[in-house]
Parts: structure tokens; C-alpha cells; sequence
């Protein structure tokens, strides 16, 4: 199995069973805090695409589901925080209790850009999960409600995550060798 890919990962840093497991953890917490309240998964593709996915039959009460595509400009392995929105949702998110779910949060400029856009549509609450969090990295604070993992300063694919559009099919989360980049 990836065998044609397996040159190119350097280490795994968390394997399939451990994602399902804290997928499955995170699944619960939300089905036990919006109870009663069928709140709103927003996805932000690509790369939460696995994520939501598992997570969403880990939930064990009505929500319904969306998703938005943005874009952020500059380099290929680091964030501007100039976001442009390629897909919006496609519902209205006004009186909905929303959680907007990541795959990964680095400097937080992309999410915050994210949040900015949906707190002007009067949702009755918007919360953020992640399944991934590089908090060192941080430059502007962000309350988080769910958080997977935390991540070393680390460039990582797999599970969603790209280099160059590829390696998101990947079931763990790994580092790239060097050479992958050159
Ligand atoms: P932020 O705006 O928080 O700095 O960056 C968020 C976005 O940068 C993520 O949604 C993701 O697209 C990208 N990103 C940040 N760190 C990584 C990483 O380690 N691997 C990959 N593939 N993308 C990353």
C-alpha cells in the first residue's frame, strides 16, 4: 500500500488509529454540547474534507453540513492571511449554532480572516475544532473549543493535507523528506 509514495515520507508523526481515536473523542464532545441544538459543520476544503467526514458519523445527534474553499496567497508551505473565499456555503448560517472545523491551525490568519466573514452573518454561536494545532506558531489568538493534536513547528500531509496538491489521500499524518521539496 503506497508503496510509490512511501519514498517520499520521512516519519510519521501520528498514525491512523490515533486520528480515528481522538476523531471518535471529539465526535462524542460535540454530540454531548449541542444536544438539542442541530448546530452546523462547516469544512474548510480541501483539506478538512477526511476530517468531516469521519467525524460527522461520529456525531450522534441532528447537524446538518457545509463547506467552504479559500484560498490563501504567498508561498506554497506558509500563510500570507490574504484569503480569498473560492467556495462560500451554501445555506444561510443566520440563528444557527455553527462549528467550523480545520484540519490544521498554524498562525491562525486564515481561520481568523474565516471567522470575521462568518460573525457578520449573525450565526447564534460559532465555535472552531481542529484536529491539528501548531500553536507555537500562532499570531493571533483564537479560542479553540475542540483540538486534536498539538504539532511541532513541522510542515505535514496526509489526512487532507497537501505539498503541491498531492499526499492528501495518506490515512496518518507525516513529515516530508527534504528532497521532496527540492
Ligand atoms: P494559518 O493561516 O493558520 O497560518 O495556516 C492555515 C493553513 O495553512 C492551513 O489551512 C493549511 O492549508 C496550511 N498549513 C499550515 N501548516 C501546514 C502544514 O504543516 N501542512 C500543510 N499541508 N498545510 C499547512
Amino acid at each position: 500500500m503506497f508503496t510509490s509514495i512511501q519514498q517520499d515520507i520521512e516519519d510519521v508523526l501520528i498514525g491512523e488509529n490515533e486520528i480515528l481515536a481522538k476523531v471518535n473523542e471529539m465526535g462524542q464532545a460535540i454530540s454531548k454540547d449541542y444536544k438539542g441544538s442541530c448546530p452546523v459543520i462547516v469544512g474548510v476544503l480541501k483539506g478538512s474534507g477526511p476530517l468531516v467526514a469521519d467525524l460527522l458519523r461520529r456525531i450522534t445527534i441532528p447537524v446538518t453540513v457545509d463547506f467552504i474553499s479559500v484560498s490563501s496567497y504567498g508561498p506554497a508551505t506558509r500563510s500570507s492571511g490574504l484569503v480569498r473565499f473560492l467556495k462560500d456555503l451554501d445555506f444561510s448560517i443566520e440563528g444557527r449554532h455553527v462549528l467550523v472545523m480545520e484540519d490544521i491551525i498554524d498562525t491562525g490568519l486564515t481561520l481568523s480572516y474565516i471567522l470575521r466573514v462568518l460573525r457578520g452573518r449573525y450565526p447564534a454561536s460559532l465555535e472552531v475544532g481542529t484536529l491539528l494545532d501548531k500553536q507555537a506558531r500562532r499570531l493571533i489568538d483564537i479560542k479553540l473549543r475542540y483540538r486534536g493534536f498539538d504539532l511541532p513547528d513541522r510542515f505535514v500531509v496526509g489526512y487532507g493535507l497537501d505539498y503541491a496538491q498531492r499526499y492528501r489521500n495518506l490515512p496518518f499524518i507525516c513529515a516530508l523528506r527534504p528532497e521532496v521539496y527540492s
